[in-house]
């Protein structure tokens, strides 16, 4: 494939492309030929976790710039929302004597319990103000049965319960996803991990991301992914 204004832009393997102006070290990104089954996945950019927010992830809402350019340039975008219920069994308030980081035994597994966030009509689930949803194709809400957290776009916590996007990909033809968005350590992982288990390519676009970093969960996020055949790059080296 080649683009018709840059033709010695080429594909070198799938969804990641080498030009000539990258190797003499000059911008890249604005020119980028995405393939039409590439999708972007923009998960989980709200307000509760932004700066502000219940579950604020550092730098949460610097990424928005980011998004909204990655969102422009690809040729299709996907995004995700938190979208709890009041008393949802993932809020430490649910369960009493505990506290916002502690650990729960819920029937899927342990479960990281946090502090309340995105619940259902509140202002915290309200994606950050900046984040332009014109190119959204889809909005998948998660996370919206009372008694099971999810963090990835396609399975609810017990890995079981499905979102329904696998579908939605697979029928729209989709091949390559690649993902930005909060947290990288735990939405941003658990959804590109599935992605790759419903038999997607995955990517995931590290600057375009902010992670929550509870007990090294960062660094465990960057060797799961390594070991799903996850890529991950920086929109700058997209092109490389
Ligand atoms: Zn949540």
């Amino acid at each position: 494939m080649t683009n018709p204004r840059r033709p010695w832009i080429r594909q070198y393997r799938t969804g990641v492309y080498i030009a000539l102006d990258d190797l003499l070290g000059e911008p890249i990104l604005a020119d980028l030929a995405f393939r039409q089954d590439d999708v972007l996945l923009v998960v989980d950019i709200q307000n509760d976790f932004c700066p502000g927010g219940t579950l604020a992830v550092p730098g949460g809402d610097q990424i928005v710039p980011l998004a909204n350019r990655l969102a422009e340039r690809f040729p299709h975008a996907v995004f995700t929302q938190d979208w709890h219920t009041p008393g949802h069994t993932s809020f430490a308030s649910a369960h009493p004597g505990k506290r916002p980081y502690d650990t729960a035994l819920a029937a899927y597994g342990e479960q990281v319990l946090w502090p309340d966030h995105c619940v259902q009509g509140t202002r915290g689930a309200e994606f950050h103000s900046g984040l332009d949803l014109r190119h959204a194709e889809l909005i998948v809400r998660k996370g919206f049965r009372p008694g099971i957290d999810s963090y990835s776009a396609f399975f609810e916590n017990d890995h079981a319960t499905c979102t329904g996007l696998s579908g939605y990909l697979r029928d729209r033809g989709f091949r390559h996803i690649y993902l930005c968005g909060l947290a990288f350590d735990f939405c941003v992982k658990w959804s590109a991990l599935d992605a790759r288990r419903e038999g997607f390519a995955a990517t995931v676009i590290e600057d375009g991301c902010r992670a929550i970093d509870l007990n090294g969960s960062a660094a465990a996020a960057r060797r799961e992914l390594a070991a799903a055949d996850v890529a991950i790059v920086t929109s700058a080296r997209l092109a490389a």
